[in-house]
């Protein structure tokens, strides 16, 4: 009896989420994504990040939308999502796909609101998954901090000496001098750029946070 008890336990804990679970879920069945709750567990599994698993679900969703209209060949899905969305793409290249989408039955403005982001696929791994994104606890941040200050200052450090040996041999004629040094970092998803401490200060680039209001 006991053991019955514990199997029936294990069959309701690995249940699917209901498909009205969030955005995601909707999405899963509203396209008839298959067995896609599972594909995103394996995928997490293997390494992908959140941001590779939005990309991952919203391709998809461009191929079935193009199914369902039934669509001749305009591209590949990975193509053409990129195509809608990467800021990198000329705007009037994206209207021609647009239109040319359009034109063959496709609901574009359907199409682009059902797409996912990488916080809302965040919450749909965490609260409807149970799947921890939390981030691993063997990088110790404040080391790495520290690496990254021992380097900046043993870099300084070398600049400065080098400028006071041109200095003795006269190839140098200033006063004393002393170095500031600015490493800059930036984030090429969408350009922005940061003072390394700032980041390390804020740890989320403000493109990770905009769209945090998106509708769950
Ligand atoms: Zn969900
Ligand atoms: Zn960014």
């Amino acid at each position: 009896m006991r053991f019955w008890f514990i199997g029936y336990y294990q069959v309701l804990m690995s249940q699917e989420p209901k498909p009205d679970c969030c955005k995601v879920g909707r999405t899963i069945a509203a396209y008839n994504l298959f067995e896609f709750n599972n594909e995103l567990r394996r995928r997490k599994e293997s390494g992908s990040s959140l941001r590779e698993l939005a990309e991952f679900m919203n391709t998809r969703v461009v191929e079935r939308a193009l199914e369902d209209a039934g669509v001749d060949i305009v591209g590949d899905p990975d193509d053409i999502y990129e195509k809608l969305t990467d800021d990198d793409v000329r705007s009037s290249q994206r209207k021609e796909l647009e239109s040319k989408l359009q034109q063959q039955g496709v609901d574009i403005e359907q199409l682009q609101s059902d797409f996912v982001s990488h916080q809302t696929m965040k919450w749909h791994l965490n609260d409807c998954l149970d799947i921890d994104t939390s981030r691993a606890a063997t990088i110790d941040f404040e080391r790495e901090r520290g690496t990254i200050e021992w380097s900046q200052a043993r870099c300084e450090k070398v600049i400065s000496q080098s400028l006071s040996r041109l200095q003795q041999a006269n190839e140098l004629q200033t006063g004393s001098l002393h170095i500031t040094q600015t490493v800059r970092v930036t984030c090429t998803d969408c350009n922005r750029t940061y003072k390394i401490n700032d980041l390390l200060a804020e740890r989320t680039c403000e493109c990770y946070t905009d769209d945090e209001a998106e509708m769950r």
